[in-house]
């Protein structure tokens, strides 16, 4: 490891931040510089500090802390991401034996500066009782391969001498602060306090020096490591091999539904018993599956996390299934209980009588044998972030078992910052949107109602796998739709070709671990009187709404039912099933066909609790940027029968229509997300979204 430090960088940053003054300016930008260091900090872990002065409101100067505030992003800090507490009464803390967590908050937050300021970092206080300007502390992956050890101490000598301070794992906040300010305090002269499988604290009279100790010491580290181990370790090296890399990708494909329906848990909601699902991120790279090959690979999993800090992002132990496991769903479900039984019994021993709520039992993070690391959440963010964790967590605990044998905090230690009150606030008390954690595929998305169902989606939380046969009116129209709390991804396939709807399913599985709502939407017109009608070009538009339902819900069936978590799927159909219309015959034939497979598919998966519904839309225009393409081929046959131009075409839709409202893209995309939710249980249905058309009522 090398240091970032830049002049000319540090310069534009006085410059930027000039009204903060040099000092925080400069604490900025090596504070950027470690949060860009995935080795050092991942994920808002770690925290720095600069004690300056600031102006009260008097004018008088005072000495502050400006410490990382909760919740903000080394990598990205702004001045305002390290807000200024007086230090004074920080300091004068440091007299106390003890002092509770709720007690320590108010001491911090009745000391900033601002009351709209973030809560100072947990370890503030122990920024506040070292005497250096600056302080910097990281979770640097080689300083915790080198002490999640049975004797940390022996392997910091050794790699550093005896100019750096080694302590105990102990609790951060305040015993860890006065323990690290009286270890500091008879031995002054020390370059850097090493926290035995946490992390490491340096510091310095200016930025420049407190970052590069930092990496000067890491660099030590690395060096060691690589010195007693003679490389990389064997178990990163692929023998025993895992799986070709060509193939490691489709085997998730396959398992991932499998797996991920083992994860969901059913539970009691005022509405009978729902699914609480997660959403995945895999990664299959050469590392992770050589790993997850290996005999040890199973005892490091289930180990505990290589810094306490993760255990809120990926859970203690890792789930670790063989392949064979992986691809059986009864044996699957029973590794999911083994574990759940495992974490039960952890809560008993050593969490109970700190919370009176177990977490989520399940794991947050799989290691699939020879094949790699997949984490699952509520939401994709929250998975991709366990995953970043993950990966380079089991790089470490391999280096960590070459290096002698790795020994993490034990249960105890771990269930107590699982459990602390200020670990969990970092995870904030967001309220999940309706679909958090559910997976949904909308065919046809390219169009006005496709991409009005996909923006309905994304804004219910769900991870949406948007598919079209036409690329670019695909990217143009998810272009407006990428935003929510959801998760999007994008495919092109052709849904008459039963092979590519397999792809597509396999894709979805792939990217978010399976699927639980399944929108049929694409379709095609053709306006034509049957006297008139080309057998051909009706047999096309048969094969996109009609086969092309089909073959949708056919790979619909196979992946919910590998899941056996239920799910839904949302057919769109048209007014014209029931009310069709002259010149319409491809259209509404090849519809009413479609709703017909809707009604027998109801029947069919009810059998694995998968619900089938039938949307019935009418007129829906779209706007400029993303046409209704039903309306390109219907309009200008309809605008001429009529006299109308475009927009008294849209105005004589509306005016027909009982509540004599324009029908919107999103309006579909609310009733998918009705049905998708399974607030009622109802299958079988057909709901009409048309303003309104007593010729069109379902019957
Ligand atoms: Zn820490």
């Amino acid at each position: 490891m090398h240091s970032r430090w830049s002049d000319d960088e540090a310069r534009d940053y006085c410059q930027r931040f000039a009204a903060h003054g040099e000092a925080l300016a400069l604490r900025v930008y090596t504070s950027r510089l470690i949060g860009r260091e995935p080795e050092l900090v991942l994920h808002g872990g770690g925290n720095t500090s600069v004690k300056t002065t600031a102006l009260d409101l008097l004018g008088r100067s005072v000495d502050v802390l400006c410490v990382k505030g909760s919740g903000s992003d080394l990598s990205q800090v702004e001045p305002a991401g390290l807000p200024a507490v007086r230090l004074a009464p920080l300091r004068e803390l440091q007299q106390l034996d003890r002092l509770s967590d709720a007690a320590m908050v108010d001491a911090l937050r009745g000391a900033l500066l601002s009351s709209r300021s973030p809560n100072p970092s947990v370890e503030a206080l122990l920024h506040a009782f070292l005497p250096h300007a600056f302080v910097d502390h990281t979770h640097a992956n080689a300083i915790l391969a080198l002490t999640d050890q049975p004797d940390p101490a022996a392997h910091v000598r050794a790699a550093f001498g005896d100019d750096i301070l080694v302590l105990p794992w102990i609790m951060p906040g305040f015993p860890l602060a006065k323990a690290v300010a009286a270890a500091h305090a008879e031995r002054p002269g020390v370059r850097g306090i090493v926290l035995a499988k946490h992390g490491l604290f340096t510091f310095g009279a200016t930025a420049r020096e407190s970052y590069e100790r930092t990496i000067e010491l890491v660099d030590k580290a690395e060096r060691y490591l690589r010195r007693q181990l003679g490389g990389t370790p064997a178990m990163l090296l692929g023998d025993p091999a895992p799986l070709p890399a060509g193939e490691r990708r489709a085997f998730l494909q396959q398992v991932l539904p499998i797996v991920r329906g083992a994860l969901a848990q059913s539970v009691d909601t005022p509405l009978g018993a729902m699914w609480q699902r997660v959403v995945a991120d895999a990664r299959c790279g050469d590392l992770v599956a050589s790993f997850s090959a290996h005999p040890m690979a199973r005892e490091l999993c289930h180990s505990n996390p290589i810094t306490p800090d993760h255990v809120i992002r990926t859970k203690g132990p890792y789930l670790f299934l063989p392949r064979l496991v992986a691809k059986d769903g009864d044996a699957c479900r029973r590794e999911v209980q083994h574990y759940v039984a495992t974490y039960q019994n952890y809560y008993d021993r050593c969490a109970r009588q700190r919370s009176g709520r177990m977490l989520r039992p399940l794991p947050n993070v799989v290691v699939l044998e020879g094949v790699g690391v997949v984490a699952f959440a509520s939401s994709r963010k929250a998975a991709r972030i366990a995953a970043d964790i993950a990966e380079p967590t089991l790089r470490v605990k391999a280096e960590a078992h070459a290096l002698g044998r790795f020994v993490p905090l034990t249960d105890d230690e771990l269930a107590e910052m699982e459990y602390w009150p200020l670990e969990l606030d970092k995870l904030g008390s967001v309220v999940e949107p309706p679909l958090a954690g559910q997976v949904a595929l909308v065919t046809g998305a390219a169009g006005a109602i496709g991409s009005g169902v996909v923006a309905s989606l994304l804004a219910a939380g769900a991870c949406v796998y948007a598919t079209d046969v036409d690329e670019a009116r695909l990217a143009v129209a998810m272009a407006r739709c990428n935003a929510g709390p959801g998760h999007l991804a994008t495919g092109v396939h052709d849904i008459t070709d039963a092979a590519q709807v397999a792809a597509m399913f396999d894709d979805c599985a792939g990217t978010f671990g399976g699927v639980d709502v399944v929108v049929p939407n694409a379709g095609i017109a053709h306006v034509s009187r049957l006297d008139r009608m080309d057998a051909e070009r009706f047999a096309k538009v048969m094969a996109v709404n009609t086969t092309g339902t089909l073959h949708v819900l056919k790979e619909a069936a196979r992946v919910l039912r590998a899941q056996r978590t239920g799910g839904s799927v949302v057919v769109q159909a048209s007014k014209n099933t029931f009310a069709p219309g002259a010149g319409f015959g491809a259209y509404s034939a090849s519809k009413a066909a479609a709703l017909q497979l809707a009604r027998i598919a109801a029947l069919e998966f009810a059998e694995f609790s998968v619900r089938v519904n039938v949307i019935n839309a009418d007129a829906v225009f779209g706007d400029e940027q993303v046409k209704s393409q039903l309306w390109e081929t219907v309009g200008p046959d309809r605008m001429a029968a009529r006299g109308l131009d475009a927009d008294g075409l849209r105005a004589f839709y509306q005016k027909r229509s009982l509540l004599q409202v324009p029908v919107l893209p999103r309006h579909v995309g609310e009733a998918v997300v009705w049905f998708a939710s399974q607030r009622t249980p109802t299958t079988g249905a057909v709901l009409p979204v048309d303003g309104g058309l007593p010729e069109a009522f379902p019957r």
